[in-house]
């Protein structure tokens, strides 16, 4: 159950609020909102005293959340959240941009030049590759780590990578990585999200193969849990009977969050379609659903790339597809 508040309530109000639940063995968080208090019960609240605390002055409405995520919920923050990636804000006005290789490679520079003349905002490159085949390109680990920051930092935009086991996490903060890509395959390797959600880093958490949206937030529920709050949700496709596209783009889960979560959502068209001509429109269309922000992957020859190239898009698409975005997302009142 989530308690909201009158705006103004003293601390020490909702604190005695809180201590009632918790005395009884109900866990409590509150929630970052600044313009009005917000708690929520982790636990049963016993119906009396939920009852009892409803009926309080100071608190104007409690909601029961859709499912048993508590601080994912809508109901848990006033405004949506805007998510701090080394600066760049994701779920603000702005449709943001994340760009770059499939994986870190000998072109990683020439990507990211790239990637900023095309006005992208978050530079990607993976180094820790989950790859279906063992004996597929596996990805530079740390190595690779070091040339996508040096590279970010050279064009001045924030970086994001995939973490995949809890013994690199150590890795990813010596180099700076601004923002920790979890991949499908790992949604819900708990132990990887509550190792990674505690360390300042925000979190990009893509939908599993096959996940449905529920067990989805209960994956960003187990980040936001461990007090991580730069939370960010990624639609990247999943794996229906179609075997046309590499992944079918579930676009429909777009408004769906909206009305279920607080949490910015980006869509990845690349890895949704897995054919690079079709990206352009599915951004088009991403960004008129209400996307946040848009991954795409791009390669200076995509012939050469060591991963995913059927899905790589070359500068020019990428210079499009930002353009679009901008166009498209002020069309729709997403005014920067
Ligand atoms: C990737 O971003 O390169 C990747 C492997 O994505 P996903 O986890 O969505 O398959
Ligand atoms: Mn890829």
């Amino acid at each position: 159950m989530i308690f909201r508040l009158a705006p103004g309530t003293p601390a020490d109000v909702v604190q005695e609020l809180r201590d009632r639940l918790e005395k009884v063995g109900v866990r409590t968080r509150l929630s970052p909102e600044t313009a009005q208090p917000i708690f929520a019960a982790v636990d049963k609240v016993p119906t009396k005293l939920g009852e009892e605390i409803a009926a309080h002055e100071r608190v104007l409405e409690t909601v029961t959340p859709r499912g048993a995520w508590r601080l994912a919920d809508r109901a848990f923050r006033n405004t949506p959240t805007v998510a701090d990636v080394g600066g760049v804000r994701v779920g603000g006005r702005q449709v943001v941009v994340i760009a770059g290789p499939c994986s870190v490679d000998a072109f990683m520079d020439e990507a990211a030049d790239q990637v900023k003349r095309a006005g992208g905002h978050i530079l990607r490159g993976g180094a820790y590759k989950p790859r279906t085949s063992p004996w597929s390109f596996q990805g530079f680990g740390e190595e690779g780590l070091r040339l996508l920051k040096s590279s970010g930092n050279r064009i001045g935009l924030p970086v994001i990578s995939e973490i995949m086991d809890a013994s690199h996490l150590p890795a990813f903060i010596e180099h700076g990585i601004d923002c920790l890509q979890v991949g499908a395959r790992n949604m819900q390797n708990f132990t990887l999200l509550k190792a990674i959600s505690s360390c300042g880093i925000p979190v990009l958490l893509k939908r599993g193969l096959a996940a449905t949206v529920e067990e989805w937030l209960y994956s960003a529920e187990y980040v936001l849990a461990g007090g991580c709050q730069n939370v960010i949700l990624c639609e990247r496709g999943i794996r229906t009977f179609e075997k046309a596209t590499r992944n079918t783009l579930d676009l429909t889960i777009l408004p769906l969050l909206r009305e279920w979560t607080h949490l910015p959502v980006v869509v990845d068209p690349s890895h949704a379609a897995g054919i690079a001509s079709l990206i352009p429109t599915l951004s088009r269309a991403s960004v008129a659903a209400g996307a946040d922000g848009l991954a795409i992957e791009i390669h200076p020859d995509p012939s050469q790339a060591r991963s995913d190239a059927d899905q790589a898009l070359l500068e020019g698409e990428l210079a499009q597809i930002t353009a679009d975005a901008r166009t498209l997302g002020a069309v729709i009142g997403r005014r920067e």
